[in-house]
Formats: structure tokens, sequence, C-alpha cells
């Protein structure tokens, strides 16, 4: 390892008792749980043993990379992308593990001219920029939006602000419902982003055709759906990089670093509580298919319960509510072609924009209805960047579009404008497999609907008995905001309550 290790627990001088740790899972949230833990109680000098089951061959959950062409040379993220340099738990783990990062800004290598990016309405660009994350063109936005950017910037800065006290002032918080009551964070999830921005004085154009653009390709939801806080939260995009190679590498990472056993390809079935406050929790190994009952003090589910299959109900009355979740199809694909201009109402001698984020036409309006994606059909297109076909030696771009319908043939022959060669069928168009010669399609239960909230689920599901034990819940935090960070925060304020409570009983036994 080329990081520095944490001091081992101080077993000598602690009268605490081995705490033995069960984690349910090694997404962000997961990692981050055992990866703090494992510092507070060496911080402590209190001795932890953690264990780490996780259903799938890796760590990482719902950020997880593919390589175009199963070539590690072309990494590819399929799920959570970008983070940015507020996000302090991310870009604190990249520099401890010595990761690198890359900007996350587009490049085709072809200069500033076309524009990179384009917001479409289905029927002409209402912004182009020449930068991905063009939102802070001032001259530009601020001769077409009059103030509303400079005002949604200082808003977004303030949100910002408030949420970084999770941090530090109020950490470790016990409920997420009342920290976020207590920092004024409600004035943002008790109301729509449509009418957090209205009533911020942000006018209703830069807030249609900006914003919204960034809701969409960030949760495939319009401002009359999400809340305020995720509306802001795709705001903050100062700073944008991802690690190169994937940023799966952080959780990996985190999570081989703090576990003493990590089991991959073991499902959790069920957890359930003993009278003495231990749990016992039952796993099949998906290889082996042996089942296995263990018993742990701790023990924390770190995945929204309703797609997770583990039977609480011998643990705990407080079952996680299930909400709807969006059901994101996302497509990779490399291709010799580049966007068609006249997919796009362009003349034909211009370029598409390599990013096409997307929103809707003045005459539209879905209000809170989830399936808004209106005229455009897709929430977004990206020229991710080019590369070289292995097999032919081509030159290609590597595509990400999100759609909340699966990607079909009609569809690329439009967006690539292949409407060349006709089948029997006059509205069908044959697709040669050179015109895409991988393609990845896949599909997420990627984020919730993040409908307006006043309380969010609870942290400690059960508490375990006198003290000892408890059985906690990180899946909260993805109805206030799903982001690597923020479920990563979630876990690293679990493991700090876990510390603090442990701490408490250690300094009452010297
Ligand atoms: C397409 C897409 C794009 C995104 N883009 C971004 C982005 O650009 N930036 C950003 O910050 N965030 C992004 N996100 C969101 C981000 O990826 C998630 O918020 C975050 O990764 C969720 O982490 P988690 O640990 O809470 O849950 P998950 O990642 O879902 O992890 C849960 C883990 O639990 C395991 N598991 C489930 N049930 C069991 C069981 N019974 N037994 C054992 N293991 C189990 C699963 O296999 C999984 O590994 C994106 C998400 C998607 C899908």
């Amino acid at each position: 390892m080329n990081y520095d290790e944490s001091p081992e627990p101080a077993i000598a001088y602690s009268k605490f008792p081995m705490a033995i740790v069960s984690n349910v899972c090694a997404g962000a949230s997961g990692s981050s749980v055992a990866y703090y833990l494992h510092q507070y109680a060496a911080e402590a000098s209190i001795p932890v043993n953690i264990t780490v089951f996780e259903r799938s061959s890796r760590a990482g959950g719902r950020t997880t990379t593919v390589h175009a062409y199963n070539n590690p040379t072309f990494p590819v993220e399929l799920g959570g992308s970008i983070f940015v340099e507020v996000n302090r738990i991310l870009v604190d783990a990249v520099r401890r593990f010595n990761l690198s990062t890359g900007s996350a800004s587009i490049r085709t290598g072809e200069g500033s001219d076309p524009p990179v990016l384009g917001i479409w309405n289905g029927e002409r660009f209402v912004l182009t920029a020449k930068d991905e994350m063009g939102w802070w063109d001032l001259a530009k936005l601020l001769w077409k939006y009059g103030y509303a950017p400079i005002k949604t910037r200082n808003l977004m800065k303030n949100t910002v602000e408030r949420f970084l006290k999770l941090y530090d002032e109020k950490f470790p918080w016990a409920s997420l419902s009342d920290v976020v009551e207590e920092l004024g964070l409600l004035a943002e999830t008790a109301v729509t982003g449509k009418q957090y921005l209205k009533n911020n004085g942000i006018s209703d154009l830069f807030a249609n055709e900006v914003v919204q653009a960034s809701t969409r390709v960030n949760y495939a939801q319009n401002i009359g759906l999400v809340h305020g806080l995720v509306t802001m939260i795709c705001m903050a995009t100062d700073g944008a990089i991802a690690v190169n190679g994937g940023n799966w590498q952080i959780f990996d990472n985190m999570v081989r670093f703090a576990s003493e056993d990590l089991r991959f390809h073991t499902n959790v079935t069920a957890i359930s509580r003993h009278e003495d406050g231990k749990y016992t929790i039952r796993s099949k190994n998906s290889w082996f298919l042996t089942e296995t009952e263990e018993t742990f003090d701790e023990v924390i589910l770190a995945t929204p319960h309703q797609f997770s299959s583990v039977d609480l109900s011998g643990a705990t009355t407080k079952i996680p509510d299930a909400i709807p979740y969006v059901h994101l199809h996302v497509t990779l694909l490399a291709s010799p072609h580049v966007l068609s201009p006249g997919a796009f109402s362009l003349p034909s001698n211009k370029q598409a924009p390599a990013v096409v984020l997307t929103t809707l036409g003045p005459d539209e309006d879905y209000g809170a209805h989830r399936h808004g994606v209106g005229k455009p059909n897709f929430w977004s297109i990206s020229t991710l960047r080019p590369i070289i076909n292995p097999k032919t030696g081509g030159s290609e771009f590597l595509y990400k579009i999100f759609s909340p319908e699966p990607v079909n043939e009609t569809f690329l022959a439009h967006i690539f404008g292949l409407r060349t060669t006709f089948t029997n069928s006059s509205d069908e168009y044959e697709i040669k497999e050179e015109d895409f010669p991988w393609i990845y399609p896949h599909i997420w239960h990627s984020y919730p609907y993040t409908y307006p909230r006043l309380t969010f689920e609870e942290l400690r599901l059960d508490e375990g008995s006198e003290g000892q034990g408890g059985l906690w819940y990180t899946g909260g935090m993805d109805a206030f905001a799903s982001t690597m960070e923020t479920n990563s925060l979630m876990g690293r304020n679990i493991a700090g309550l876990i510390a603090k409570k442990w701490k408490e009983e250690d300094d009452k036994k010297r």
C-alpha cells in the first residue's frame, strides 16, 4: 500500500471489548462507513473488527466502470461519473489513496468551434457553450438571462455553505430530518426546484432553459418535480473531476483498507436481533451456494432497502419506506459517426455540439409528472472522447446516452443521420454492425424521484439493548440528495455516531 496506515487500535489501553461490526454492502455509503469507523475507532483506541458483505463481484455499487471493447485502456463510467471540488470526502480519499484524477470536461480534440455543449428543447438549441461546464459563461448568460445566473450562483453558494455544516458543526447528527431543519435546509427540500427558484426571484426563462437542463442530465427529472436542494446541487459544478480509470477505485480502496473480512458474491438475506441486543446476519454465497449465520454487535445496512431483498422483520419494526426510483437507460456506444446536424435542426454545414443536454419547450409543462422527458425524447447525449477501434484501427467516438426508454435503431439512425439504407419497411432503418461496433445498454434504478420532503428516513433502525449494538441505515440520504459524496457523508456520519457511542461507553468503564 502506498499510503499511510491509520494507527492500529491500541487494544491494551481500551476497556472496550472488540466490537464486531458488519457492514452490509460496499457502495459509496457502505465503503465510507467501514473506512471512517476504522479511523475513528483507531483514534479512540477502540478495537474493532469489520466484516463487509457485498453481493456483487466488486466495490462501488452504482459507481461502476465498464471498458469499451473489453479493453482496459477505454474505461467508461456507467454510473456515478463526476464529483466536484467541494466534495471533501471524495477529494480526501483520492489524495489518501494516491489516485489520479482528470477534468470531467469533454474534449473532442477539435478546438473550441463548434460549441461543445448545447441545450436542446426538441425544436432548437436554446443555449450553446464552448465548454461542457459552461453554465457560467457569464457574458453570454447575462446577455440572455439578465442577472438570473448570478442570483442562482449566489443562491447555490448559500445552500452549499449551510450544507457543509453537516461535515463539522453538526457532525455527527442523529437524525437527518432534524439536522435539515436546524440548518434551514427545509427551505430547499420542502419545495420543488421551480418553486424555490421562483421564491428567490430567478426568472422562469433561466430556470426552464438552463437549471432544468442540469436537473435532467443529473437526475432525469424536471424542476417541477425535484426539490430545491437537488436543484442547487445540480448547479454546483465548479472543479468537476473524475478518477482516471474509474471512480469505483475510491470505494474499493476504502473498503479494502478498513475491513478485516471483505466478502464479495455474498448476498445478505436476513438480519435478526437477539435478546442481548446483538444481531444475526444470514447470508448466501452465490459461488459456493453456502449459507451462513453469524453474530455481530453493530450492523449497517448501506443500500436502498427496497432493492436489497434483506428481511429486516426479525430486527426492527422501522422498515424503511419504499419510494419510487428512476428507471434510467444508460447506453454506451462507440461509433465512427458524429451527431447529425439535421437531427438538431441545424444546417448540414454546421456541426452538432458534442454534448447535448435537453429541456422542455415553452409549450410543455409536465409539472411533477415522472414521465416528463417531453419532445427531446432523451435526457442527454454526451460525446465522451475519441478512441481507436482496436479491431479495425479506425477512428471512433465514445458516446453516452441517458434516456427513459431503451435506445433503438430508429433513434440511433435519427441522431447519427443514418437515414440512407432503408429496409423493406419505409420507417425502419438498417444499421450496419460497423455503424455501432460496440454498444453497451444498461438499466438502473439510478436514484429516487426526489419529490419535496419534510422528513427523511431514520438512520438508526434498532437501538440494540441498553446501549449495546444497533442496526443502522444509510438509505435515507438517497431521497435527500443521491450522489457519491452525500451518500459517503451519510456513511461517515453513521461511523461518527457509532464511534461516539463506543467512546461514551468506554469512558464509563474507565
Ligand atoms: C447513471 C448514474 C449516474 C450517476 N451520476 C453521478 C455523478 O455524476 N456524480 C455523483 O456524485 N453521483 C452520481 N450518481 C449517484 C451515485 O452513483 C450514487 O448516489 C451512489 O453511488 C450510491 O451509493 P450507495 O452506496 O448509497 O448505494 P449503491 O451504490 O447502490 O450501493 C449499494 C451496494 O449494496 C449491494 N447490495 C445490495 N443488496 C445487497 C444484499 N442483500 N447483500 C449484499 N450486498 C447488497 C449492491 O450490490 C451495491 O454494491 C449516479 C448514479 C447513476 C445510476
